[in-house]
């Protein structure tokens, strides 16, 4: 089973241009009016950034972000009120407004789960998601990295099956769609999936052990980890690790989801397969070897191109995957300094190919050095 390389970085409506950065916490609520595809709307949220040529990016209260271009803007005016998230009940809300009849709300402690499957399939979600939070969270503070709590409830949309699925996410995919079981929507801030215990249909599962059960045979373990990595990203982009449209190279992001994907249905408390070798990466990895030249982590790292690509992406990804667990393996240390470095960064405020690399560089040495080092090791691992 092939799984598509992961499609979490929408970026086709970015804003460019140089930046005019404001305050988050200190902006007032703003309502931008704007007219797009013949239709006029507003939106109220916080100004997030703004660009010279006047486009802005927005923060509505659902955590969802607006890149408005300034040829759209019709009008921006300053309310009365102060920006506040949407709290659990009133994001429940708002996505059932969206999605219309037949939907229901869970909740967890940091997940609004919005779904029109079984009820014991949205808790199983919550359940592993919770988990994934509290181990994503805890692995990171042990390395030096405290991590914070989301200023919005993270937001997921489980649907009943692959076709009310495939409906939603070509929206926002295309095409692709179907070649994904989830994606997170770092626009929207959502992951999206669904009910993946497949063809018997929602009403026969009966607990959540019966998904587990279901979900652990060998041909399902790679799906599962598609939405374990989805959550991840959502994770990492909603808790200080990375911020959304900030800078962050997919050699970094990608590797640190899959990192964290591999599933772990065992457990009823931790996430033990974090940081072990992820098998089907390592396997690509080695695959490629053959084809891979002395410059190979500097092309991957100066643009996100190679990830981009449907024929380089499979091989890009494990490279990221084996980038990640070398530099947490041999420079945890080091690692941690780099990717604080990286979540300062400010939205829209995007690097060249150079600084890039001249980054790296400032905290792990000369790059075409390090990846000889890094290869060595890697193709040496059990
Ligand atoms: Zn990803």
């Amino acid at each position: 089973l092939f799984v598509a390389a992961c499609v979490a970085v929408c970026a086709s409506d970015l804003l460019t241009g140089n930046l005019l950065t404001r305050d988050l916490c200190a902006a007032p609520l703003e309502r931008v009016t704007f007219k797009r595809n013949d239709k006029t709307a507003f939106v109220d949220g916080s100004l997030v950034e703004e660009a010279e040529n006047g486009g802005v990016l927005l923060m509505a209260p659902d955590g969802l972000l607006w890149a408005l271009q300034p040829e759209e803007i019709l009008k921006r005016e300053t309310l009365e009120a102060e920006f506040e998230p949407l709290d659990h009940d009133a994001l429940g809300e708002h996505l059932l407004k969206l999605l219309g009849d037949g939907f229901k709300v869970h909740k967890t402690a940091h997940y609004v789960i919005c779904y029109d499957t079984s009820d014991v399939y949205a808790r199983w979600c919550g359940a592993l998601y919770e988990r994934l939070y509290r181990g994503f969270h805890g692995y990171w503070k042990y390395r030096g990295i405290e991590l914070t709590e989301p200023e919005f409830p993270l937001p997921a949309i489980v649907f009943a099956n692959r076709d009310s699925y495939n409906r939603f996410a070509r929206r926002e995919l295309g095409e692709a769609a179907g070649s994904t079981f989830g994606y997170y929507s770092l626009r929207a801030n959502r992951v999206i999936m669904f009910d993946l215990t497949g063809a018997d249909g929602p009403s026969r599962i009966s607990s959540s052990k019966h998904i587990d059960a279901l979900l652990s045979k060998p041909g399902a373990e790679r799906t599962v980890a598609t939405i374990v990595h989805e959550a991840t990203h959502q994770i990492a982009y909603n808790c200080g690790m990375h911020q959304r449209y900030a800078d962050v190279p997919l050699l970094v992001s990608e590797g640190m989801a899959i990192f964290f994907e591999t599933p772990d249905l065992t457990s009823s408390r931790g996430w033990r397969t974090i940081g072990g070798v992820n098998r089907v990466r390592l396997a690509d990895f080695r695959a490629n070897l053959a084809k891979r030249g002395p410059d190979r982590l500097k092309l991957l790292l100066q643009d996100d191109s190679l990830f981009r690509s449907s024929d380089t992406g499979p091989a890009a990804y494990a490279d990221a995957w084996a980038l990640n667990y070398y530099l947490l393996k041999r420079h945890a240390k080091t690692y941690a300094e780099y990717l604080k470095m990286l979540a300062e960064k400010k939205p829209i405020d995007y690097a060249t190919p150079e600084e890039r690399i001249a980054e790296f560089e400032r905290y792990f040495g000369d790059i075409t050095a390090f990846d000889r080092q890094f290869l060595r090791t890697m193709t040496t691992l059990r």
